[in-house]
């Protein structure tokens, strides 16, 4: 049997590579290689880079009303082929289908966002800002937009990016999770159905090779990437010091506070849901429960006694809840934290290295107690299914210890103290957070970004904030004179 090959889409179609180089896409519930991706070269990537910029000035020029069509469009598109791009998530990503739904559901917001982009890139006007001078500001597209994006969100995170640089006036190359890229060519093809014109939406595969290049090429205006906090930091300085606008978004420890209040059945569920959904493969995933001593030993109680209940297994069995990680090597990498968590002297409550399919790269729920900071299963980012509980004596210590953290995407308290939960958003220096809510991710009105490790750069992205990152700002300053007002004034202009 012939590997099916996974190509570019370049100006309307499927380009295959030239490169001669390929990966493996793998399906993480067998842990068998299912496809070979096509990994660009840098004349592949020039080639695509000049097909998006022969392609801008005319996507610029389209009205508001054609661009809005297509938008429109896409969201019909995508709605109504949720089902058929939840599966290819799940086939490559190895997420439940279920959760790969609720990607696209959090990605199609973006779409409906972006239908709004006649009434978001409305400009300010001030009439007489001096004596018969008026001054507007509009906002123009940048040209070629580029995304990277990661392998936990392989529909949602490309729709984030997209829909808004798009509907701004930007053409648009997308250089997916290698690991995981089919969900980019289908997402390129209900474009083209959406009357998207050819070259307006690229997809390239690759890897640094073509993540170097995009960086470095002086046709690209701008870069938006989502992925771990060491490239994301990586790609924005590469990026910038090519006078490039970029965001990049990186990785996360998130810290969900209980106080002594909390409902603790609720907080419970709420802590299990947000470690081991999509097996914790979300930069949104809570990482650490931050118990108060008062009601620490009643939370882990409650923790554990649901993790028994909760079905791992393959997306192809609709019972499944949890699904594989995304690599044998990841699989590895997280099973090595469970080992050297309890090395370093936290408490294994649950090991889920234990009672998992044999094929496949399955790491089941785990639980961690007394963890500490020092510890690798606390300092970094594991991105699994493994759940730390640190104790602390008091909101305070609570508090500190989350600022102190480098990293900042999102948070949540649980507390029925209203005072408590209004000082936490307050005093917390973190991106997103969430009040009784686990997983805070910004509706698609707002704009989604976190603060300090986890993000590198100056705007949040999609929503507002993505719209100011796909525009630049123009402001005009006009005078219409009667011929007889004229006359030379070397002076510096004035508005009184
Ligand atoms: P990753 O950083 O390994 O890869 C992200 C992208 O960068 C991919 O397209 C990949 O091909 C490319 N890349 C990888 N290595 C590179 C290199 N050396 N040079 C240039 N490009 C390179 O991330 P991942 O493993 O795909 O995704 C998981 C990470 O993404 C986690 O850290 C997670 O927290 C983070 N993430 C963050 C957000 C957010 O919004 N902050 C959202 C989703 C995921």
């Amino acid at each position: 049997m012939t590997t099916r090959r996974i190509s570019h889409w370049v100006d309307g179609k499927v380009v295959p590579g030239t490169s001669g180089r390929s990966g493996p896409v793998f399906d993480p519930a067998t842990g068998t290689e299912q496809a070979r991706v096509d990994l660009a070269d840098v004349a592949e990537v020039d080639r695509v880079i000049a097909v998006a910029r022969e392609a801008a000035p005319k996507w610029r020029a389209a009205s508001l009303s054609q661009r809005t069509e297509v938008m429109f469009r896409m969201r019909e598109l995508v709605d109504a082929n949720r089902k058929e791009l939840a599966s290819l998530v799940s086939s490559e990503h190895g997420k439940t289908v279920a959760d790969a739904l609720g990607e696209v559901a959090r990605g199609l917001e973006n779409i409906e966002f972006a239908c709004g982009i006649p009434a978001l890139l409305k400009g300010g006007y001030s009439e007489q800002a001096a004596t018969g001078v008026d001054v507007h500001s509009i906002r123009q597209p940048l040209g070629v937009v580029a995304g990277i994006t990661p392998f936990n969100f392989p529909a949602m995170v490309p729709m984030w990016m997209f829909a808004v640089a798009l509907a701004c006036g930007n053409t648009f190359l997308l250089k997916p999770s290698e690991k995981d890229p089919s969900a980019s060519l289908f997402m390129a093809e209900l474009l083209k159905q959406a009357g998207l014109p050819d070259g307006c939406f690229n997809v390239l595969m690759g890897d640094r090779t073509a993540v170097d290049r995009i960086l470095e090429h002086p046709d690209i205006a701008a870069v938006s990437f989502v992925g771990s906090t060491p490239i994301a930091r990586y790609v924005y300085e590469t990026g910038t010091r090519h006078g490039k606008r970029v965001q990049a978004l990186g990785g996360a420890k998130n810290h969900m506070l209980v106080l002594g209040d909390a409902d603790l059945d609720q907080a419970a569920d709420a802590a299990v849901s947000a470690a081991y959904g999509s097996a914790g493969e979300r930069c949104m995933a809570v990482s650490v429960v931050v118990a108060v001593d008062s009601v620490a030993d009643a939370l882990i109680e409650r923790i554990r006694g649901r993790i028994p209940g909760i079905k791992v297994g393959p997306a192809s069995d609709p019972s499944s809840e949890m699904g594989p990680l995304i690599t044998a090597e990841h699989r590895d990498r997280v099973a090595g934290y469970l080992a050297g968590a309890a090395h370093d002297g936290a408490e294994v409550v649950v090991d889920g290295r234990n009672g998992v399919p044999n094929e496949g790269f399955y790491v089941g729920p785990s639980l961690l107690d007394r963890v500490r900071p020092g510890m690798a299963c606390y300092d970094d980012e594991i991105f699994g299914p493994v759940l730390s509980v640190v104790r602390v004596p008091s909101y305070d210590d609570g508090l500190a210890l989350i600022n102190a953290n480098p990293y900042g995407n999102g948070t949540a308290i649980f507390t029925r103290d209203g005072g408590a939960a209004r000082r936490f958003q307050y005093d917390v220096n973190v991106g997103m957070v969430g009040i009784n809510v686990p997983i805070p991710v910004p509706v698609a009105y707002y704009s989604f970004g976190g603060w300090k490790a986890s993000l590198f750069g100056d705007q949040h992205i999609y929503g507002p904030d993505g719209v100011s990152f796909c525009t630049r700002q123009k402001v005009v300053t006009s005078r219409w004179p009667a011929p007889q007002a004229s006359s030379v004034d070397l002076g510096f202009p004035q508005t009184r």
